[in-house]
């Protein structure tokens, strides 16, 4: 930005003093806000960033549960915008656990001096865009209203949890909650009946590790979900030397593999590989670390049903050899979907954990819970069972959620809530027609890859777009209903391929526990034509002087 395109925003700023008002708002101060106003101050613009937590971190301030952890390798995970940041940061663990991240995240927050520009416990309600003088203006649940030229929302695609709507469960005389609601301070679970419902990745991280504390722990699952090893390891001092050496070489294969990993497809092609070279390749991927089961495979397993139904039953396979009863083993082993058309789970002795005395599985497609009692959980079958604790990991509102919750209004009253009502539609993932001078840094339609590496992507993007409209000295921007409809089309045909378009999942839109997300109500929520493609379009457009974005 040069000097007279900040001092001119900073006018504006000045000139608007009677409300408050900042040239730039981002929502949310998690992996994606973070790295937004780190961009934003180094141009010297008045920006801040608005946070309805209590501190920074977003989903890793939230999800403090037993086990959380994320399943990238860590060292893929953090920032590439700071040598010296990349330089100073030791990560201790292959996979970070949450306390780790966070501190990670706290960390990078206090090397930049971000937090003077973040206002924390400030939930936006209401946000309205007045045409007249192409600004935002914003109500938070204080009350308070602000304006602001351009909004940024960084909300994060899994941070509005989801309840189930079981009768009773206001009448639970103990604890219960999500666990993206876990509490900060300590839970008592040692001599605990505990009682998890669901099994998506959530509780499939939680299990292992509540069983191990609780006195007895029940599962309640409705539908099974595959899922493979993490294989997590601690990182030596050596090893992060190592990996400080490669960063350049790292950020490069995540830039350059579809899933943003340094994990690559094996491109050797299905029918060019003998069975037991394919058994070969998934040994290794089952015994590696990370995502490798599912991004280092053929590519033939998420397109094809009998390539998947081979690979799937290997998985189940390796199942059964973890599971003590056979028959237990039977009802952990997805029948109605194959491998890696919902997102994969990555475990720690989670099938194991169904070894233990104290651990037992209900299955709720078989006898569905019925009621939630002030004493526990009653199921169909007539059958009662007293816990001391619930924890409902039943997923997320994905992607649209969190915008679901703010009363958005775009040019000429649009409510975005309205347009969206079908699932979401955007430009590039981007931006929204109807909806000016917005930028979403994690919004629907982005290419679903290794979360931070996807929010670098938008930041880098979003902020030059910024730039040129102080550069231009222009007031508003908006991606036109054209190209908002062929890219939608063109979201739509990458789902065309594959099998996941049948999953049901926050990829499709599936939640049992929403209006409108029941299964067959198609939600178009990712991109899912890998990272390197989705990036070559996002720059072709800035290149072309964003020909599919209509100035004021
Ligand atoms: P999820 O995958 O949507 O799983 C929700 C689970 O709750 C499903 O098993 C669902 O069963 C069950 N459920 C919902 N309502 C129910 C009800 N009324 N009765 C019984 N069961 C019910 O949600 P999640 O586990 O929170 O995971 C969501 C996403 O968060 C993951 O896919 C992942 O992207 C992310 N995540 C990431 C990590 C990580 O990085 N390591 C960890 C955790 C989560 P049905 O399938 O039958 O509906």
């Amino acid at each position: 930005m040069s000097d007279h395109a900040v001092a001119d925003a900073t006018t504006r700023s000045r000139q608007s003093s009677r409300a408050v008002h900042h040239e730039v708002i981002v929502i949310g101060a998690g992996v994606a806000g973070i790295y937004q106003i780190k961009r934003l101050v180094d141009l010297g613009v008045d920006a801040i960033v608005l946070e309805g937590n209590h501190d920074v971190g977003g989903t890793w301030y939230k999800n403090r549960y037993p086990g959380a952890r994320f399943d990238s390798e860590s060292f893929t995970y953090g920032y590439s915008f700071s040598q010296e940041l990349l330089d100073e940061w030791h990560w201790t663990e292959m996979f970070s656990p949450q306390p780790e991240t966070l501190k990670y995240l706290e960390y990078v927050v206090d090397k930049f001096d971000l937090r003077r520009h973040m206002h924390f416990d400030c939930r936006v309600d209401a946000m309205r865009f007045d045409d007249d003088t192409a600004t935002w203006t914003l109500e938070l649940s204080s009350g308070q209203k602000l304006t602001t030229h351009f909004v940024i929302t960084a909300l994060g695609v899994l941070s509005v949890p989801t309840m189930p709507t079981i009768e009773g469960m206001e009448s639970f005389e103990g604890p219960s909650f999500h666990p993206f609601d876990w509490p900060q301070e300590p839970v008592e679970l040692a001599g605990k009946r505990v009682a998890v419902i669901g099994t998506g990745a959530t509780a499939i991280q939680i299990i292992p590790e509540v069983a191990k504390e609780a006195g007895h722990l029940t599962v309640f699952q409705r539908r099974p979900n595959w899922a493979a090893p993490l294989n997590n390891r601690p990182i030596s001092d050596q090893e992060m030397d190592e990996i400080r050496a490669r960063y350049d070489e790292i950020f490069a294969a995540c830039a350059r593999s579809p899933g943003g990993f340094e994990h690559e497809p094996d491109r050797r092609g299905w029918n060019n590989v003998s069975r037991e070279e394919r058994l070969e390749l998934w040994d290794r991927l089952y015994d590696g670390p990370g995502f490798g089961i599912w991004l280092q495979n053929f590519a033939e397993i998420f397109m094809d049903e009998e390539a998947n139904a081979e690979f799937s039953d290997y998985i189940a396979e390796r199942i059964r050899q973890r599971v003590d009863d056979p028959e237990l083993a039977e009802k952990l082993i997805p029948k109605d979907h194959g491998f890696g058309i919902q997102r994969v789970p990555l475990e720690t002795g989670y099938f194991e954990a169904y070894n233990r005395d104290n651990v037992m599985l209900v299955d709720a497609s078989e006898t569905p819970i019925e009621r939630i009692t002030p004493a526990g959980v009653m199921t169909a079958d007539g059958t009662e069972r007293p816990f001391d604790l619930i924890i409902y990991a039943t997923g997320f509102d994905a992607f649209t959620g969190a915008f679901d919750r703010m009363d958005i209004v775009g040019a000429g009253g649009c409510r975005l809530h309205d347009k969206w009502s079908d699932g979401p539609l955007t430009y590039l993932g981007l931006l929204v027609h109807g909806f000016p001078n917005m930028v979403m840094l994690a919004g629907p339609q982005i290419a679903a890859t290794n979360f931070p590496r996807a929010c670098e992507t938008a930041v880098d993007w979003a902020t030059p777009l910024l730039e040129h409209m102080w550069a231009q000295g222009l007031s508003r921007f908006e991606a036109t209903a054209e190209a908002e409809g062929t890219w939608c089309q063109h979201v739509a045909d990458m789902y065309e391929p594959l099998l996941l378009r049948k999953a049901k999942s926050w990829i499709t839109g599936y939640n049992s526990n929403l209006e409108g997300h029941e299964y067959g109500k198609m939600r178009l929520n990712i991109y899912n034509g890998g990272g390197p493609k989705y990036a070559t379009v996002i720059q072709q457009e800035a290149e072309d002087g964003y020909p599919n974005i209509s100035f004021a």
